[in-house]
């Protein structure tokens, strides 16, 4: 087990974490290496190096990908990111990490969009070590069962090419997903193939489109009545079904999966860092008023 002391400043990170960069937003280098937990310093990466091993933890804290080297980041499936040790085998920095495997601890993984841009993905965990190879899965804590195999040819050249093409996408619904613990944020349906990561709105930044304050979880149906307007949420988290809409007599999908939900509350991720942004909803909800 990871020693208490280890495991207190662990958790203590993750906290000050959670309320200064909520999870999949866009954090600064400077504000990475100038980090500070109750008055310490402790940098969330290494100046140099793509991984970072405070003296304090038993084992790693962070790991950087880099979605703008030349291989893009390795997403090998969504949410399961390929690292791969640094020269050394087993030894070194590389120890830490294999420990974090070991320990099951929480890590971050900091993907690199830009020079001196990162998406903080977190809590993320250790879910496959492969000390032969010399690389290691990283994934969000609640795919830590699917990642625990080593990724096909197939899925490898899968990941190359939506690195390539669409570099943060990915990331966006398992984050999504994952604040809404995989649930319809209108009417908590719960199966993860039925549901999608709704954008709020198109960013003319394309990485600051794919932030989780920008996402909810719906399911199909409901995404695509939110994308045509059908459906609209206020800033105040409230449902509001079309006037039109509202008149029709149609069968029970009508009713039930639309017509009811008229007036309700959206369900919210637990983390308040991760509420969609009020901002955001109301330049979206004029859309839909002006239908
Ligand atoms: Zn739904």
């Amino acid at each position: 087990m990871e020693s208490p002391e280890s495991a207190a400043l662990r958790s203590r990170v993750f906290e000050v974490l959670a309320t200064r960069f909520p999870s999949a937003t866009l954090v600064d280098r400077a504000d990475l290496l100038g980090f500070t937990v109750d008055g310490v310093k402790l940098p969330l990466i290494d100046y140099s190096r793509g991984i970072r091993n405070p003296q304090l933890l038993d084992a790693t804290l962070s790991v950087v990908s880099s979605a703008d080297g030349p291989y893009g980041d390795e997403q090998v499936a969504p949410g399961v990111w390929r690292y791969d040790f640094r020269a050394g085998g087993s030894g070194g920095d590389n120890r830490k990490l294999i420990e974090a495997h070991r320990l099951g601890v929480d890590i971050i993984l900091f993907r690199k969009l830009r020079p001196n841009i990162y998406q903080a993905v977190y809590p993320a965990r250790v879910a496959h070590v492969d000390e032969g190879v010399g690389q290691v899965l990283v994934t969000l804590d609640d795919l830590v069962s699917i990642a625990d195999h080593t990724p096909s040819v197939v899925e490898r050249r899968w990941a190359e090419y939506i690195a390539k093409h669409r570099v943060h996408q990915p990331a966006f619904r398992g984050m999504v997903l994952r604040a809404y613990e995989t649930q319809c944020t209108v009417c908590r349906f719960k199966h993860a193939e039925l549901l999608d990561a709704a954008h709020i709105t198109a960013d003319a930044n394309e990485a600051g489109d794919a932030v989780v304050t920008n996402g909810m979880a719906m399911c199909k149906i409901h995404h695509a009545a939110y994308d045509q307007n059908f459906l609209g949420i206020t800033p105040d988290y409230t449902i509001t079904i079309n006037g039109d809409l509202l008149a029709e007599v149609d069968g029970p999908m009508l009713k039930h999966g639309l017509q009811e939900m008229h007036g309700a509350h959206i369900t919210l991720p637990r983390r308040r860092a991760e509420h969609p942004d009020r901002e955001r909803l109301s330049q979206r909800y004029l859309e839909f008023s002006l239908r």
